[in-house]
């Protein structure tokens, strides 16, 4: 689809979605006398205010959802550390929706029906197990639904069952390669060809660790609770940015600070809008996320929808220190390029009499060379002009969580 028909789809979508959410009296009071009329071209969509993350919470459980006389049939929640979670109810056509999106995200990855996918991020209120379960059945593949966890299980099943496709919270895959070290499973015993992962910040050098150690090709897909799941983009072949759905949802990036957009290319605050979605419709969701429009022409691919760099972090993991700003990927990128370094790190952030402090955690393999943590200190310095005492210590040393890795520990006095 050429872009001025995708801005005509665009533009009957948005209207779709402001006359729903217009049915809403709360929704009706936030978006004052913006009318379906009114939005005559794509950039008039920002005349709407945008939306936050305490929005969406302030209106718990269903303040913001609309569509009650279609009737729900399932919800999914966000795990949020303060406040009220963020719950999206799903009518049946958001299920639907759901898998199409997913669909296209195996296909863009390379997957086929023939291929046997084993899903590994949990299936609860966490919209990803059932994410990549409804895509995989609208495919048409083989499905090993082991959720969460068990990852001795899952290697066993991995590999017996001939997996062919792994999808994963993307720091799971470093735990399969680790519980295969441990046990000394041999990983070139698994039929693996491809990994879609996503759900936290992976910098490309942590990817070609894993591409290395499963022997896969990667594929970084994204999308979250509020927008439906994952699913809204995912990177193609061509490794040139990730692929939005565009007649599905409409990305903006937004100044963090200010809110006002920015060109493209520049780096900035994702905000994501909704033009299918019918349970909780997005119009300018601030997602938090930090990346750039790479690119609105056609992909070497052949695919015509926009691009967005991977995901570089998110506004509220900016760490202060010493009046000094950085993402914990800085560190992350420097960390993993070193010769003997694990793949597990942590940032630990504390203060004392003399001020704040900076530590970095590194886990190192077994008689890696001792000038490793001057040669972190000396690179981290040259990026972020901060001397961070780094510690080393053996793989295994760091807490595994369940769930998303925790990469910066605060331990600073408020
Ligand atoms: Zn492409």
């Amino acid at each position: 689809m050429d872009r001025e028909a995708l801005a005509r789809l665009t533009v009957a979508g948005m209207r779709r979605t402001l006359a729903r959410t217009r049915t809403n009296a709360a929704w009706a009071r936030r978006l004052g006398d913006v009318h379906p009329d009114d939005i005559e071209e794509p950039d008039d969509w920002q005349r709407l205010p945008l939306l936050t993350k305490d929005d969406l919470r302030d209106a718990y459980p269903f303040g913001l959802a609309c569509a009650p006389e279609a009737g729900y049939r399932r919800v999914h929640m966000s795990s949020g550390t303060t406040g009220n979670p963020i719950l999206n109810p799903y009518t049946a056509t958001d299920i639907a929706q759901w898998g199409e999106i997913m669909a296209r995200c195996y296909v863009a990855a390379g997957v086929t029906p023939a291929d046997v996918i084993q899903i590994t991020p949990s299936f609860g209120l966490f919209t990803g197990g059932f994410g990549f379960h409804y895509g995989a059945e609208r495919l048409g593949a083989m499905v090993i639904p082991v959720g969460a966890g068990r990852t001795s299980l899952q290697l066993k099943l991995m590999r017996d069952l001939e997996a062919t496709v792994v999808t994963a919270i993307a720091t799971y895959p470093l735990r399969l390669m680790e519980v295969a070290r441990e046990e000394r499973f041999d990983l070139g015993s698994l039929s693996l060809r491809i990994g879609i992962f996503g759900s936290e910040m992976w910098s490309d050098g942590l990817r070609a660790r894993i591409e290395r150690g499963l022997g896969i090709r990667t594929y970084d897909i994204i999308g979250m609770t509020e927008t439906g799941g994952p699913g809204l983009g995912i990177d193609c072949e061509a490794r040139a940015g990730i692929h939005v759905w565009e007649d599905h949802y409409v990305v903006e990036i937004v100044d963090p600070l200010t809110g006002t957009p920015v060109p493209d290319g520049t780096e900035g605050e994702l905000v994501v809008s909704t033009l299918t979605r019918e349970g909780l419709p997005l119009i300018r969701y601030r997602t938090h996320d930090l990346t750039r429009v790479v690119s609105r022409a056609p992909c070497a691919c052949g695919r015509a929808m926009l691009r967005l760099d991977r995901l570089r972090g998110r506004t509220d993991d900016m760490v202060i220190l010493k009046g000094v700003n950085f993402y914990p990927r800085q560190i992350e990128t420097i960390v993993l390029r070193q010769p003997g370094v694990g793949h597990e790190y942590q940032v630990v952030l504390e203060s004392d009499a003399g001020g704040d402090r900076l530590t970095l955690v590194v886990e190192t393999e077994p008689g890696c060379d001792p000038a490793l943590g001057a040669r972190i200190r000396h690179d981290v310095h040259d990026a972020i002009a901060l001397s961070p005492e780094v510690r080393l210590c053996a793989i295994g040393s760091l807490e595994r969580p369940q769930g998303k890795a925790v990469r910066v520990v605060d331990r600073r006095r408020p």
